[in-house]
């Protein structure tokens, strides 16, 4: 039997999930899940460490220029980490402290010389952590230029300028492969955890991502719950291994009959959502009765043709969209209970007028 669904999960891939979180395991667990934040949560590190104590000793000793730099740099990098910290986004940030760090250097060689040849490897391993390859190869050159040209002879000039360059390019080499590597492993990682592994549609996760993302005061159009009719009985005849099939001929029916802008999750075991965001109550009605066609036409348990039951509810704006997925649910379970192979509406619905 069909039971009603229970309010979703808090998702764990959501970027900004945790936004509000406070603590020091909240702050270690989301310093882990994204490394341009643990990046950028080092600069905040280094600002109150190193920088921040340095300005003192520069302004104890009177050099006003040096102090400055210091302070301007530890107040970028605080400033770049609280807002990537608080709003999740660490694009605009990871620039922000790249081009810092660039600056930084720079500053350092004219300050206080020679310490900017030792800043430059930290600095070049970083920018790989902070914007895209190009860009921190392009940045880290610029940096070790600065450096190089104004502590020009704290290097040795001429005779300390290949080792100096050499080690840099050498500290690039490992950051640029690093941080590739993390990338690659975190987007397939991500692909992974949001997409369902026997059908290849998007999974649960990826639903509240989605519908969480596209629901933000607007109306997200039409949401559809479908379940497969007397699946039990398919399993029982062919086995799990034929239901699996039957499940994945199902999600490629019901891909071909979707609509580009249309997306397809698979809740689990033979449920699966249909998200139309263009949700006007015609055009929907119209979609699904081709998906039911579709359906009973092409996809097969043996020799036997397979049918779907339907609920369907459109978003209000404002409103949760689990509440309207529950509202899909209700109209299901009614569907089910009217006999199965039909799509039904919630009565509250009916009245509502067509909405894009
Ligand atoms: P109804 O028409 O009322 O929906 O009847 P039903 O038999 O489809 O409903 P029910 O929810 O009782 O049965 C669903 C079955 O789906 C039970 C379970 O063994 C099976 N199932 C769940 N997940 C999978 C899966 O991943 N693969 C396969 N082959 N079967 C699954
Ligand atoms: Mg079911
Ligand atoms: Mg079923």
């Amino acid at each position: 039997m069909h039971h009603p669904l229970r309010p979703p999960p808090t998702p764990h891939a959501a970027p900004a999930a945790n936004a509000n979180a406070t603590g020091w395991a909240a702050l270690w667990g989301r310093v882990r899940a994204d490394y341009t934040l643990g990046v950028l949560v080092l600069g905040v590190l280094v600002a109150v460490v190193w920088l921040l104590p340095f300005a003192v000793y520069r302004a104890w000793q009177g050099n006003w220029v040096a102090m400055a730099n210091d302070l301007v740099l530890s107040v970028l990098l605080s400033a770049a980490a609280g807002y990537a910290w608080r709003t999740g986004d660490t694009r605009a940030p990871g620039w922000v402290v790249a081009l810092a760090i660039v600056g930084g250097i720079w500053a350092i060689g004219v300050a206080a010389r020679f310490a900017a040849l030792f800043w430059t490897y930290p600095g070049v391993l970083m920018l790989f952590f902070l914007v895209p390859p190009r860009a921190a190869m392009l940045l880290g050159a610029l940096a070790v230029a600065g450096a190089a040209g104004l502590s020009w002879s704290e290097l040795g000039g001429s005779e300390g300028l290949p080792f100096f360059v050499f080690t840099a390019l050498l500290t690039a080499l490992l950051g640029y492969v690093v941080a590739q590597q993390a990338q690659r492993h975190i987007a397939a990682w991500r692909t992974l955890s949001l997409l369902d592994a026997l059908t290849g549609v998007g999974n649960r996760r990826l639903l509240e991502l989605e519908l969480a993302q596209a629901a933000r005061g607007a109306s997200v159009g039409a949401l559809v719950v479908v379940d497969l009719d007397h699946f039990k009985a398919i399993n029982d005849r062919l086995g799990h291994d034929g239901g699996d099939a039957v499940l994945r001929q199902f999600a490629s029916v019901a891909q071909a009959v979707l609509r580009k802008t249309d997306r397809l999750y698979r809740l689990g075991g033979e449920e699966f959502v249909l998200w139309l965001p263009h949700g006007e109550r015609g055009a929907v009605q119209a979609l699904l009765e081709r998906l039911r066609v579709a359906v009973t036409e092409r996809v097969r348990a043996g020799e036997v043709p397979v049918t779907f039951s339907a609920g369907v509810a459109l978003h209000v704006a404002g409103e949760p969209w689990a509440a309207c997925l529950a509202r899909a649910d209700a109209a299901l379970y009614r569907a089910k209970r009217a006999g199965r192979d039909r799509i039904e509406w919630p009565a509250a619905d009916a009245g509502v007028p067509a909405r894009t």
